[in-house]
């Protein structure tokens, strides 16, 4: 018996024991500790007065003699001196022989820490370890809870999609210390900025999405993010800096815009994709409409990336003119892609899937080495076009290893390099124009040629125009729609006509589908042109030379009357693109050269 009661009081629980009356006549060392009384005070006290269980809504655990019992999970111990500390444990009842227990003996111990360290992963694995605010298992909880509630009281929900706008600029120019700092200013202006009973969660990366539980209207939605949205662009202080970003907000609404949680997130992110496009620092609620988009894009994705090994992709060529002597000068490739269900689609379409998921690296390539193949075989058959015009994406542009690309699709094709034009647009160009520089010289120095596509659409500083090592502008189709004859005024045109002038740079107008518009570019002495009314694009089979016989006459059958030159009707002949029937040419007497 001695040495039992050595094993209790040396053993590491608390260790307490009862008469069959409920009084107290056993605490070891453990049990002293933990409940702060000494045995020779606990000692004949009833044991609920020392040994004092609480449950999580703080309702004393009652155990009687007659039957063991655990503890519940949530159980605390209320210390002597009122402390609460988190413990698990069993009550069983004390039997000599068979007849009612003769005493109970109760075995507990501290679980304080290894509760919170519990309560902690369970936390972490629900919140955002930089903003602690909840992520996206949490927020999806959330929102199911609200909308169980909403269903039952027919009440609306609002869920508002925030991304940031640029935010990949502050992470390159401030570094991703920054960068985080002010993820956490804005993770607190959208707390600040909504209700307690709102949730704001962040989804990763510069995502963050905000549960508003009680819509009265859905312009309270409108209301809270235009409020977010001002609150955001405020000047937030990251260190040394003064740092000002902006957001774009996508607005779902239950049950209109969706019945469960993924279905409301994914179309609060189509709106929000749909503000984007509208600007920053703007919000647009959720129409079906862009949900089909969401979908296009996904499968759109999906299909592309076997386009090119199941020989989808193609490449049509559209001349480019030049509007004195009317020769055919060179050619755009443009990127075609017949898919197998939904016939062609267009590259204004699987071009932006394609840069966003980096398959655009390997479909430039390929679009590059057999446009330069391309020009190659034609010179090989004797169909000579002094320029190939290549579109580069601005994701190309930046990667690292585009350089060496375009050096050894050059060498791999044999193609002098100066018959070589990439296109540009303005804003892959002067984004970053500190890179952009050593690229395009770097370029000028292998020989290859550059022109700025869709000029006039983005922000070219004149400065950056003047320093960088350009061939070649290129006016974007939406000036040229604006030219109207009648109107003897200065345009956008001949302001850029008269820039690339003084610049000493090739100016080649896009997009011409008129007799009008083709007069008027040639009166302000424009020197290319390209567009349906010469041509569209076509396949490189439906290219071809034609020869003439001397005077034949026939200056009309197909398309390039502008490339009839003389000499080229006497000699190598003449390119052709495409057959069809071109419109009718511009009479010599009207053009006053007798060119075209
Ligand atoms: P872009 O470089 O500005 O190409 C001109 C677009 O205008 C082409 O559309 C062309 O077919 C069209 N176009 C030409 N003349 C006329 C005309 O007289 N009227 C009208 N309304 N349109 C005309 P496409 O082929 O649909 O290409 C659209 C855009 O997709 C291109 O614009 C270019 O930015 C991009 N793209 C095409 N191919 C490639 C490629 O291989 N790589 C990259 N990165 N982008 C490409
Ligand atoms: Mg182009």
């Amino acid at each position: 018996m001695e040495s039992a009661q050595i094993t209790l009081a040396s053993i590491g629980d608390g260790v307490a024991c009862s008469d069959s009356k409920g009084n107290l006549t056993f605490l070891n060392r453990v049990a002293e500790e933990l409940t702060c009384w000494s045995h020779q005070e606990a000692l004949g006290r009833p044991m609920s007065e020392v040994l004092e269980f609480r449950d999580a809504s703080s309702h004393e655990i009652a155990f009687g003699q007659d039957y063991p019992l655990h503890l519940p999970s949530n159980a605390v111990l209320v210390r002597r001196d009122g402390v609460e500390i988190s413990v698990e444990g069993s009550v069983s009842p004390v039997h000599h022989g068979k007849g009612q227990p003769e005493g109970a003996v109760i075995i507990f111990r501290d679980v304080t820490i290894m509760r919170a360290m519990i309560l902690q992963i369970a936390h972490a694995a629900q919140h955002d370890f930089l903003t602690d605010l909840p992520n996206r298992m949490l927020l999806v909880e959330r929102i199911n809870q609200v909308i169980f509630s909403a269903r039952r009281h027919s009440r609306r929900v609002g869920l508002l999609f925030v991304d940031l706008d640029g935010f990949k600029n502050i992470n390159d120019t401030l570094g991703h210390s920054a960068g985080d700092r002010l993820l956490q200013s804005i993770s607190s202006r959208l707390v600040e900025g909504v209700r307690g009973s709102d949730t704001v969660s962040r989804q990763g990366g510069d995502e963050f999405i905000v549960l508003l539980s009680e819509l009265a209207h859905d312009e309270d939605a409108a209301l809270t993010a235009r409020r977010l949205l001002r609150a955001i662009a405020q000047q937030h202080r990251i260190e040394e800096h003064e740092v000002y970003i902006t957001a774009s907000i996508g607005i779902s609404v239950y049950p209109d815009d969706g019945l469960d949680a993924e279905t409301l997130i994914t179309n609060a992110d189509a709106a929000m994709y749909d503000a984007k496009k509208e600007g920053p620092q703007g919000f647009q609620f959720f129409r079906p409409a862009m949900n089909l988009r969401v979908m296009e894009r996904q499968s759109i994705e999906e299909d592309l990336t076997h386009a090119a090994e199941r020989h989808e992709l193609s490449l049509h060529y559209q001349p480019r003119v030049n509007l004195k002597s009317g020769e055919i000068t060179g050619a755009e490739a443009l990127l075609r892609w017949t898919h197998p269900t939904r016939g062609q689609v267009s590259p204004a379409e699987f071009i932006p899937v394609a840069e966003k998921c980096g398959l655009i690296l390997p479909i430039g390539r390929w679009v590059l080495h057999e446009a330069c193949r391309q020009i190659r075989a034609w010179a090989d058959a004797g169909l000579f076009l002094s320029t190939i015009s290549v579109n580069i994406s601005p994701v190309e542009f930046r990667h690292e290893s585009f350089l060496e690309g375009v050096r050894s699709i050059l060498s791999e094709t044999g193609l002098h390099p100066g018959a070589l034009e990439l296109e540009l647009t303005e804003t892959a160009l002067m984004k970053d124009p500190d890179t952009t520089e050593p690229t395009l010289k770097t370029l000028r120095e292998l020989g290859v040629q550059v022109a700025v596509d869709g000029f006039g659409t983005g922000y070219s500083s004149l400065s950056n125009l003047r320093t960088f090592c350009i061939d070649c502008l290129k006016i974007d189709q939406a000036f040229v729609r604006q030219i109207d004859a009648s109107i003897a005024d200065p345009t956008v045109v001949n302001t850029i006509i008269a820039m690339g002038r003084s610049l000493n740079l090739r100016v080649i107008a896009e997009g011409v589908e008129t007799r009008e518009e083709l007069e008027f570019l040639r009166n302000q002495e424009c020197e290319e042109a390209q567009g349906y009314y010469f041509s569209r694009a076509v396949a490189s089979t439906a290219v071809r030379r034609e020869t003439f016989a001397r005077d034949s006459g026939d200056r009309s059958s197909t398309f390039p009357r502008m490339n009839a030159s003389r000499k080229d009707y006497t000699s190598s002949g003449r390119v052709v693109f495409g057959d069809h029937s071109p419109a009718p040419p511009i009479p010599a007497a009207e053009t006053g050269n007798g060119l075209l």
